[in-house]
């Protein structure tokens, strides 16, 4: 057993139901073999086991790992192709990379590169969108479980309006996703996801194979993007013969509570009430939003239809895997909404990039937050001494505004250490 010595802060309760930021000053969690085993005061627990490892982390605060629910990691060398609007940028910036990855050394890098990029950022679970490649989709599992991330992937389909060397065929793209979900199957921590691109890049009969696959692959999850531009959504009305963008999913068996459809920009009503009634969650993405001129997110009509959102970087088209940015976005983002907006507090925030991720992942039951019984992921935030965040985090009025400074001015290199299932990463 290891003794860890904090302040910890995390939101076991949801805080847009009602829950608030629970902040406890200098206690102790007990970890045994990943797994907190008991949380505490210091003296309490130290007096129970007096011969166990205590580690000292109150330099810093901690935080539960981060969850992100939507990244590309064929696109951590396209990060920062600014100035263009989402079908432009993925055929000139995107793609060209994607395409790359044909290459198995080539995505073996990209995919080390990846999980390096998301382990130092402080995330520790996360929904990946995999590559058009079935090798490469498998280098990034060689990475993942190297590394000890919970990662949820698959291999990307699309059978039209692509690159022709992206291209794939509805039958092709069953057998390829079949055959790598068995492969990497009963791999710890890893999981497979369908992953049709978008519906704007696969046909019916695509979305049909997609659908198969998704019912014959055991806890397979599904993910996708959804309702991102304005041009995008026109475009997948008239391809789909005026069907709603949620409906084109819905429609080919992929809609369903293990599913993750990211952006949801730009949704009807009654696209907000099929999400909600078939428990998806939504990835909210708003560096990337932001950046392709995508939009401006409607959390409220979201939380208004209880639909289920959780956040994502969607590295490349976000501008980095710091999940602590994306909150901050993501407040930026209601605050210009102003009346139509929700105002998120720090709370909110923490628990859109924990908790809010666990819940749309699955994985609630094992991560989130730091209570007793789930394992020990964990983000020490320990600024160097003297520095803008260091200096406000001290002189903070508590742990609310404490938290708010980190979001605020905090970067993946305030991140001192990183714990995935107890072991150290970072
Ligand atoms: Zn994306």
């Amino acid at each position: 057993m290891t003794i860890y010595r904090a302040t910890v802060l995390d939101t076991p309760v949801d805080p847009f139901t009602g829950g608030t930021l629970r902040a406890d000053a200098d206690i102790a969690l007990a970890v045994t073999d990943g797994r907190i085993t008991a949380r505490g005061p210091f003296p309490t627990l130290r007096a129970q086991a007096p011969d166990d490892d205590v580690i000292d982390l109150r330099d810093g605060i901690l935080l539960p790992g981060f969850v992100d629910t939507h990244v590309h990691y064929p696109q951590i060398r396209a990060i920062g192709g600014l100035g263009k609007p989402l079908l432009d940028w993925l055929e000139h910036s995107a793609l060209p990379e994607e395409a790359k990855l044909h290459d198995e050394t080539y995505a073996a890098q990209v995919a080390d590169e990846f999980v390096h990029g998301m382990t130092r950022a402080g995330t520790t679970s996360a929904l990946v969108f995999g590559s058009h490649f079935a090798s490469a989709v498998d280098a990034l599992f060689r990475s993942a479980e190297r590394s000890g991330m919970r990662i949820t992937s698959g291999l990307v389909v699309s059978d039209r309006l692509l690159r022709e060397d992206l291209l794939t065929t509805p039958e092709r793209a069953y057998d390829e996703s079949v055959s790598l979900a068995a492969r990497w199957r009963g791999h710890e921590r890893l999981r497979y996801a369908v992953t049709p691109r978008f519906s704007y890049s696969c046909s019916a009969d695509l979305l049909e194979a997609c659908g198969a696959a998704y019912k014959d692959i055991d806890d397979a999850w599904c993910t996708s993007h959804v309702n991102e531009n304005v041009t995008e959504v026109a475009e997948v009305a008239r391809l789909f013969d005026g069907s709603s963008y949620v409906g084109t999913y819905q429609d080919h068996g992929l809609l369903d509570a293990h599913t993750v459809l990211a952006h949801n920009v730009h949704p009807t009503d009654a696209e907000l009430d099929m999400l909600s009634a078939s428990r998806a969650a939504v990835a909210h993405c708003p560096t990337s939003n932001a950046s392709l001129g995508s939009g401006m997110f409607p959390l409220a009509g979201h939380l208004k239809h209880g639909v289920r959102v959780a956040m994502g970087t969607d590295v490349g088209g976000g501008t980095g895997f710091s999940l602590l940015k994306e909150g901050l976005q993501a407040y930026f983002i209601q605050s210009l909404l102003g009346a139509q907006g929700v105002p998120l507090t720090p709370a909110h925030l923490l628990h859109l990039i924990t908790t809010a991720g666990a819940d749309a992942l699955g994985l609630r039951d094992q991560v989130g937050d730091l209570g007793v019984g789930t394992q020990f992921d964990a983000v020490l935030v320990a600024p160097e001494a003297n520095s803008p965040l260091a200096v406000g985090v001290r002189h903070a009025a508590g742990p609310e505004d404490a938290l708010a400074k980190v979001f605020a001015m905090g970067t993946p290199s305030d991140i001192a250490q990183v714990w995935i299932n107890g072991n150290r990463v970072k």
